[in-house]
């Protein structure tokens, strides 16, 4: 499970300056920004004061779009236009989320989901976009300055598509990712460093759309995520919905019209809320139809009508600890995150199931956005470095350098020590006996760019065609940071190894400086890396073309020979001079100039051996 170092070598700024970075909680139901201000983590708030900015956005007349508190209202009103849960869509794929009955007009893609609106159709990205822009805008106006970038969290069981889709969402908001942080993670960071706490705790969170369970260990400012469960489609929305069911049957309803189904829907989420601070609520309307409703509920009845949702929560939780391998009585703490777990019955349920009283003095729903604030603050470099810098975590990547001059990770950074990984590698070349292990650190792309660490070979390969030997590499990191790397051939047991001290002389700023380099530089090594590739690529087709011409070159005639011969060196220029994409367009073509002489030799060395020859020899 991946480990979260909390304390970073961040962004270096300079020591006086603050730099604005803010954490954003993207939520289903509801979203908030925060920030750390004078030391302290606080979310911010909009004109009016109200920090919770709802997850809706209503796309209105001309380009107008409404986001927040005036398109939750205009829902009612304009539900084909107001889009809410984006997050339950976002990344995903319309076939999967059928089941999600969200009452909107899809487009036809069975690959892109995009929501028909009066201002065209919208896909869920571009909707999560305009919630991030009103945070960005709450928060330029309250801290007076331009942001350097965000925090944003995620559900933990979001995967990669969906944590891709929350990236551009982002972009198109004009934010800058610093990292996308877990949910559960972020709620406990912001108790671990409110509280000090230590030990194993355990995240309970139900939203308005999802509930999930974390259990997490706690060490000297390292947050280890031991398991992970929830169910994807339960939370405050299901108590609504078995409230609106029960003032159905209480009114002798059964279909109703749009509006009055929304209508109605939001009256039990009021009465909901209110029945936490509340003894009764009444929901009283009157619907399109002129029938009036008027039904009195009271919080114990409440209680009853939702207990099978309540009960719903409690499996996951022990599953997750059992995952985790531990029982009720080691959890020294239970978190409360998200406004669901602000009701009487979901206390009452987690503190009978664990024994004691979960832990509520931060706000549930503001939790996440706080935890996620104090990241970006480090992520910024405003902590000075020295107060971050954990020792027991490998502060950069460890790798090695493969054909082309690029780096392999085998160790990523931020790894807890000790720590050990094995890959396996081949040789790039027919009959080669030897390897060199070239050991590197860092994040770059390119081993030029990252720190040489040291090199080594591995003698004694036996010889045999490129691709066929099994080199495993292993890279060892032990407690003190001490890293040794052994290479063994796997048919033959041949192995060589080195130790290496990766952290020597490598101090914060160095540290600091290779990290900001590999961001400001992500796309050009993208674009560096797919020419390594092409090349290596071209290289390997050259050299096994010209072998074959010097084995079976009389199956040409003279100008056949020719054309081949100039295939291979334009692929040898391109391979010298010209981008990835003009490498891989004369890769192909010396691909399609010798499939006839493939074909040639392989109709020869059929012969050959249908002739009674080891097919070996040839
Ligand atoms: P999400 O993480 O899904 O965006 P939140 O953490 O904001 O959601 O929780 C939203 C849910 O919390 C909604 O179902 C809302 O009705 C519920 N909620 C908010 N306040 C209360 C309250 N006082 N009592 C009960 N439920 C509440
Ligand atoms: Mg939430």
């Amino acid at each position: 499970m991946a480990l979260l170092q909390i304390a970073e070598p961040g962004l270096s700024a300079a020591p006086h300056r603050h730099r604005l970075a803010v954490g954003i909680d993207l939520g289903t139901t509801n979203s908030l920004v925060a920030a750390v201000k004078s030391g302290h983590a606080v979310c911010l708030a909009d004109q009016e004061g109200r920090r919770t900015l709802p997850s809706v956005v209503r796309y209105g007349s001309g380009s107008d779009v409404e986001v927040g508190h005036d398109a939750l209202k205009a829902q009612r009103i304009d539900p084909l236009n107001t889009i809410s849960s984006a997050k339950r869509l976002i990344g995903r794929k319309l076939e999967d989320v059928a089941a999600a009955q969200l009452p909107y007009r899809f487009g036809s893609h069975p690959q892109i989901i995009s929501l028909h609106t009066r201002q065209g159709d919208k896909t869920p990205i571009e909707v999560s976009a305009e919630i991030l822009k009103t945070l960005k805008q709450r928060a330029e106006a309250a801290l007076g300055g331009d942001l350097v970038g965000a925090v944003i969290t995620v559900p933990a069981y979001f995967d990669d598509a969906q944590r891709q889709a929350t990236k551009d969402a982002a972009r198109l908001a004009g934010l800058n990712v610093l990292r996308l942080l877990n949910e559960p993670t972020a709620a406990a960071i912001a108790y671990g460093l409110d509280n000090g706490a230590e030990g194993t705790f355990v995240v309970y969170d139900l939203g308005g759309g999802t509930f999930d369970v974390s259990v997490l260990q706690l060490t000297r400012g390292l947050f280890e995520v031991k398991a992970t469960g929830g169910h994807s489609a339960l939370g405050g929305d299901d108590f609504d919905h078995r409230l609106f069911c029960h003032l159905l049957e209480q009114n002798g309803l059964s279909q109703l019209p749009e509006a009055d189904h929304r209508l109605l829907l939001a009256l039990a989420r009021e009465a909901k809320e209110t029945l936490t601070t509340a003894e009764t609520a009444t929901v009283s309307t009157v619907l399109s139809d002129g029938r009036r409703i008027e039904t009195r509920i009271s919080r114990r009845e409440f209680a009853n009508l939702t207990q099978h949702l309540v009960l719903k929560t409690i499996e996951p939780v022990k599953q997750a600890l059992k995952d985790a391998g531990i029982g009720k009585t080691d959890v020294k703490g239970v978190i409360m995150v998200g406004g669901a777990t602000r009701m009487p019955s979901v206390q009452q349920a987690v503190a009978a199931f664990f024994g004691q009283t979960p832990l509520n003095n931060l706000n549930p729903d503001e939790v996440v956005a706080l935890g996620a604030a104090m990241q970006a603050d480090v992520l910024a470099g405003n902590k000075a470095d020295h107060e971050w810098l954990l020792l027991d975590v490998t502060p950069l990547s460890l790798g090695l350098e493969t054909y082309g001059g690029l780096a392999e990770k085998v160790i990523p950074r931020n790894s807890t020590l000790p720590t050990a990984r094995a890959q396996e590698f081949t040789t790039f070349k027919d009959g080669q006996t030897a390897m060199t292990i070239h050991v590197v650190q860092g994040e770059r792309e390119l081993v030029a760019d990252c720190r040489s660490l040291a090199k080594f070979t591995l003698r004694g390969i036996p010889p045999m065609a490129a691709g066929a030997a099994r080199i495993r590499v292993t890279f060892q990191v032990d407690a003190d940071g001490l890293l040794s790397v052994s290479a063994r051939e796997q048919t033959t047991g041949v192995q060589a190894q080195i130790e290496v001290k990766p952290s020597y002389g490598l101090d914060d700023e160095t540290i600091t400086r290779m990290l900001q380099e590999s961001m400001s530089h992500a796309a050009d090594d993208a674009a560096l890396r797919a020419r390594a590739e092409a090349r290596v690529e071209a290289e390997g087709l050259v050299e096994a073309v010209t072998a074959a011409l010097a084995l079976d070159g009389d199956l040409l005639n003279p100008e056949e020979s020719a054309a081949i011969q100039q295939a291979i060196d334009e692929t040898r220029r391109a391979a010298a001079e010209d981008g990835a994409a003009e490498i891989r367009a004369a890769v192909a073509a010396l691909g399609r100039t010798t499939d006839d002489f493939a074909a040639r030799r392989m109709n020869r060395n059929i012969r050959r051996a249908l002739s009674g020859q080891n097919i070996e020899d040839i």
